[in-house]
Parts: C-alpha cells; sequence; structure tokens
C-alpha cells in the first residue's frame, strides 16, 4: 500500500458501512486523519442482533461491536451525537448542526435510512407506538413489552415480522396488520404467502391481511387501541411500527449529488462530485452483476461497501461485485433471500417449487435467462448453491431451472 497521503477523510454514519470504511482507511493509509460522525450516541452496534436482544436471546455485550477505546486505538476520531445538516462541496468542508465545520478531501456518505413513522391521527407522540430500527427503539420496545399484554405490528415486511416474533417470544397477544395480501408480497408468490401465514399462525399471531391501521386510541398519553381501515377496533397496549424507511440524504440539497431512490454512484461508489463517495442502505450504486443501479439494505451490503469505499478512498480504487444475502429466522422456521428480487427490479421471471408438509420453498428469479436471485423458506442448504449460479452468470434454458433446485 501507498504511503500515507496525511490525507482528512470524513464519514458520515458509523453503520457497518462508515465504519468498515474508517478501518480501511486508516490500515491502508496509518497517518490519514480519518473523523466518523454519528447523531446516535453510539459506536458500532449490529443491527442484525437487534432482534434477538429484543427477544432476550442476545445479551447487550453481543449487540455492540466496537467501544469508542477501540476507535481511538485505531486512530479514528468517533464524533458521537453530531448531526451534519450541510455540505459544502466546492470548500470541501461539512457542516454540523452545533456549528462545527469539518474541512475533508474525500467524504463518505454512509447515513442509511430512518423509519416512516405512523402517520395517523392519534399515533404521533402516543406512548407505546414504537419504530424498530435503533438501539434506543429495541430499549424502549422492552421496557415497554414488560407491561404490555397485547401489541399490535404494522407492516408486510421483514422489521414488523421480527417485531411479531419478538412479541410473541414474550407471550404477549399479536395481531399483525398487513396491507398488501400477504408477508413479503413481491418476493413470494401465493403458496409462499400461505406457506408464512400457517408459520406464523401456529406461532400464535393473528394476521389480517389488507388492514391498515386507521387511528390510534390513547389514555394519558398512552397507547390503549387502534382502528383498522376495515373499521375493526383493537385493545391494544403496544404498537410496532415496521413501514420502511426514508434516507437520509436531505442535507445533500444543492450540493449537485444525484439523489434518486438513493445517492447515485458508479460501481467505485463514487458520486458524480468528485472527492465524494456514498455506501450501505443510503448508496443507489452501478451493480455490475446486473448492469443496472441497484440499492440495497443488508448487512453484508453495507459491510462489502464500506471495504470497497474504503479501499477506493485511500487510493486502492476497486469496484463492488457482490451477492447480498438477507437471512433470519421465521418463527420456528427460516428465510433465506439472496441476490436481486422484484423488491429491487420489477419483471423478473419466476420459478417456484413448494413442499406444503414439510414445510419448504423455493422461489428462483431470472433476468435475460440468467439466475439474478431466490429465495428460500424452510430447507436452506441450497442457498450456496443458487448463489454460485447467480454468479456465473450464465444463461440457463427454461427446462433447466428446476434443475437448480435439486440437491
Ligand atoms: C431491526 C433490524 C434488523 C435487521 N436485520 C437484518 C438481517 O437479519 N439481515 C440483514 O442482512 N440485514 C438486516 N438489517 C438491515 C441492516 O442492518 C442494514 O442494511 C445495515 O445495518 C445498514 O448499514 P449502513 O451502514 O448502510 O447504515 P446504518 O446502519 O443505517 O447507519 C447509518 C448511521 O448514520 C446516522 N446518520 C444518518 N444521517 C446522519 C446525519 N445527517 N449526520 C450524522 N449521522 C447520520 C444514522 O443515525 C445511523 O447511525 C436489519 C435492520 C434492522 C433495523
Amino acid at each position: 500500500m501507498a504511503a500515507s497521503t496525511g490525507k482528512r477523510f470524513v464519514i458520515i454514519g458509523n453503520g457497518a458501512s462508515g465504519t468498515y470504511a474508517a478501518e480501511t482507511i486508516r490500515k491502508n493509509l496509518p497517518d490519514s486523519d480519518v473523523t466518523l460522525i454519528t447523531n446516535e450516541p453510539y459506536p458500532l452496534y449490529n443491527r442484525v442482533a437487534l432482534p434477538p436482544y429484543l427477544r432476550g436471546t442476545a445479551k447487550r455485550e453481543k449487540v455492540f461491536l466496537r467501544t469508542p477505546e477501540q476507535h481511538a486505538e485505531k486512530g479514528i476520531k468517533l464524533l458521537l451525537e453530531t448531526q451534519i445538516e450541510r455540505i459544502d462541496v466546492r470548500g470541501k468542508v461539512a457542516h454540523s448542526a452545533d456549528g462545527r465545520e469539518l474541512p475533508y478531501d474525500q467524504m463518505l456518505i454512509a447515513t442509511g435510512g430512518r423509519p416512516n413513522a405512523l402517520a395517523v391521527p392519534g399515533a404521533a407522540g402516543t406512548l407505546g407506538v414504537l419504530n424498530f430500527q435503533y438501539f434506543a427503539d429495541a430499549e424502549a420496545i422492552r421496557e415497554r413489552m414488560e407491561t404490555s399484554k397485547h401489541a399490535t405490528v404494522v407492516g408486510g415486511s421483514y422489521i414488523a415480522y421480527e417485531l411479531a416474533e419478538a412479541f410473541r417470544h414474550h407471550n404477549l397477544e399479536v395481531t399483525w396488520l398487513i396491507r398488501g395480501p400477504r408477508f413479503l408480497r413481491r418476493v413470494l408468490d401465493e403458496a409462499g404467502g400461505r406457506l408464512v401465514d400457517q408459520i406464523a399462525r401456529d406461532a400464535g399471531v393473528d394476521i389480517r391481511y389488507g388492514h391498515e391501521v386507521k387511528e390510534v386510541h390513547a389514555r394519558d398519553g398512552q397507547v390503549v387501541g387502534v382502528t383498522t381501515t376495515a373499521d375493526q377496533h383493537i385493545d391494544t397496549d403496544l404498537v410496532g411500527v415496521g413501514l420502511g424507511v426514508k434516507m437520509n440524504t436531505e442535507f445533500l440539497a444543492d450540493t449537485g449529488i444525484t439523489v434518486r431512490g438513493g445517492i447515485v454512484t458508479n460501481e467505485f461508489l463514487e458520486t458524480a462530485v468528485p472527492g465524494v463517495l456514498a455506501a450501505g442502505d443510503v448508496a443507489e450504486f452501478f451493480d455490475v452483476a446486473i448492469g443496472l443501479h441497484n440499492q440495497m439494505g443488508t448487512w453484508n451490503n453495507s459491510v462489502g461497501h464500506g471495504r470497497i469505499a474504503g479501499a477506493t478512498m485511500s487510493g486502492d480504487r476497486k469496484a463492488y461485485n457482490d451477492t447480498p444475502m438477507y437471512s433470519t429466522g421465521l418463527f420456528d422456521s427460516r428465510i433465506r433471500v439472496m441476490g436481486l428480487t422484484p423488491e429491487n427490479l420489477s419483471d423478473l421471471e419466476s420459478y417456484q417449487e413448494i413442499d406444503e408438509e414439510k414445510r419448504n420453498y423455493r422461489r428462483l428469479f431470472f433476468r435475460d435467462g440468467r439466475l439474478v436471485g431466490g429465495c428460500l423458506i424452510g430447507d436452506i442448504k441450497l442457498q450456496t448453491k443458487i448463489i454460485q449460479v447467480i454468479q456465473a452468470r450464465q444463461v440457463i434454458p427454461d427446462s433447466e431451472r428446476a434443475s437448480i433446485l435439486q440437491s
């Protein structure tokens, strides 16, 4: 690696992508000046470990991945509780809300997304209506669960599922409201949706599809119930909200950095503004595996982006080329989602098989005849093979699609 340049690197966001980028830069350029900034009060913690922490199966020590002392040992200046509110890309300075100026030679934006609030009458400011994104959210939900008997979950994706599972784990009665026709409605077909429905019902969850919360009811500031869009009333002590995220990009206004669904980058994670890169959930990066821009919300994608961005920033320019995977439990089953799915890109072809008795579900996604993604529920042994076939990027005739699912 080249000798140190003494350059100043400012990294906004200390999640997986920001932290791994900072460490890669300091490793490659030991004399560089690296500042890692977050508006949260903590060093890196593992968001993937938040659901087990909520269930009580992971301890706090397992959730936190870094300490301020470890950052200091690595020569990374960690600024906690510091909100960046403006970037001057001409003067190359990041401005914090408390008036600090942070000059940089290169900057990485790794700010991820923040959860959408439940935007219905009665929800704002009502105690017990909680999102699930940050460590602080997990603490608040844990505390609330102690005094709750019934919980309502809102949303049709992973976060909503993790909440439903944690609430059942603590023996709360659970009603799960899903606006669409099934869980992960774009990734699963009807049969896959029915399988998850059965798995969740067997775990004791009352699922209602086509329902949203219309109004939240409170007494003395505390949630006591919700009315759904089907005019059903549910008495509840806790509302867990999993309604997607909004990317943290507002502070980039007037910078010339292109923002669509996320911050647009090339395959090296460089934005249109020289010296500014983006990584992790917030990056809408050029994905060489599919020849299109893409955006992911997975832990291993964020770690990979962080390492690649850090390498590129320290002079070892590398393209990102990986197959992301989202893996989590599913009550007493498991789910793996690999590569591209219709969540990322519409118009993918699919091939699926289900074994209802064994509760195994497999779905493959194809684009231009190549395997680009897949989903497994239950038996997940095929995950390695599926990833290998995705990475081989060979055209697979229709007649041979089923053979991918043979172990
Ligand atoms: C509860 C939960 C469970 C999950 N489970 C899984 C799983 O099982 N598998 C999986 O693959 N993925 C999972 N994910 C997703 C995964 O955790 C994320 O994709 C990944 O953590 C994103 O990392 P990141 O570095 O891009 O951003 P983030 O981790 O979101 O970090 C961004 C940081 O930047 C800060 N920030 C934002 N704006 C500013 C600003 N203007 N100034 C200063 N700081 C700012 C944010 O507060 C945050 O601390 C889960 C996520 C959650 C919330």
